[in-house]
């Protein structure tokens, strides 16, 4: 999973200036007048100042984890490989650790347990769940490569790919909502592999705006 610089527009200052612009006024500097400024702005929701800085990330992750990240539209656009044009060979995302269900009564997320062991049908035996991700993706690669050389058009071989597999895509989107993304993705609710994303997305932006990030932000440590 992979969050990558690629741009991006504005810094500090232009949070502080597009709200001082109501008072026909600009900043030249950015002094503590104007981190007070920014930390008002983001505490009582004036949230327009931060969408005039604009950050591009190159993202790649695996659908599943893609198909919740492109629930957030507002403020973003995105741009994505097409295994329409494209028919290279998939790449397959592989957990660290396959997690148990969560305790009790509770739907969404995973427990504390990991599971290394497991029946499997598909491969008459016992063994690590990677052994079965893997048989999986082997046989589904193999289908797609076979029905591309039987020429069956990339549009449609790509059904038989599972949600594993890795896809990319550009992100623009305004300081606003990239900040809407990591509120909602470093948290605990969020599922661990998009919280891994959201790290790296924090991580990337957190020093083109130390003061904005901070203030939209202030749950985040460091
Ligand atoms: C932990 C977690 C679990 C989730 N589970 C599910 C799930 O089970 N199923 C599922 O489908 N989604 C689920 N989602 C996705 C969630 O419902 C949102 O679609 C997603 O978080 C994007 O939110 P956003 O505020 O960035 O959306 P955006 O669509 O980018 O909207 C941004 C903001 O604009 C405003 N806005 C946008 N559209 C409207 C509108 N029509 N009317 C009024 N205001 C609007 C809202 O203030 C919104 O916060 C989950 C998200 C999280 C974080």
């Amino acid at each position: 999973m992979e969050a990558k610089y690629i741009d991006h527009m504005g810094d500090d200052l232009t949070v502080v200036n597009a709200a001082r612009v109501s008072f026909k006024k600009k900043s030249e500097e950015f002094g503590d007048k104007d981190a007070k400024l920014v930390n008002y702005l983001a505490k009582h929701g004036h949230w327009t100042p931060f969408g005039h800085a604009m950050v591009t990330l190159h993202l790649k992750t695996p659908i599943f984890t893609a198909r919740q990240l492109f629930k957030h539209q507002v403020g973003l656009v995105v741009n994505e490989v097409s295994r329409r044009y494209v028919d290279d060979e998939p790449e397959f995302f592989m957990p660290i650790s396959w997690r148990g269900r969560p305790p009790g009564s509770i739907k969404q997320g995973s427990g504390e347990e990991i599971i290394d062991r497991m029946w499997s049908e598909v491969l008459a035996m016992d063994s690590h769940p990677n052994r079965l991700a893997n048989h999986v993706y082997e046989t589904a690669a193999q289908a797609y490569k076979d029905m591309l050389v039987a020429g069956v058009a990339p549009e449609q071989a790509r059904m038989v790919l599972p949600q594993a597999m890795y896809t990319e895509w550009w992100w623009t989107g305004s300081l606003a909502a990239w900040a809407r993304i990591c509120t909602l993705r470093l948290d605990a609710h969020a599922q661990l592999e998009v919280q891994s994303v959201a790290k790296q997305i924090n991580e990337v932006i957190a020093p083109l705006f130390p003061v904005a990030w901070k203030a939209l932000l202030p749950q985040i440590p460091g």
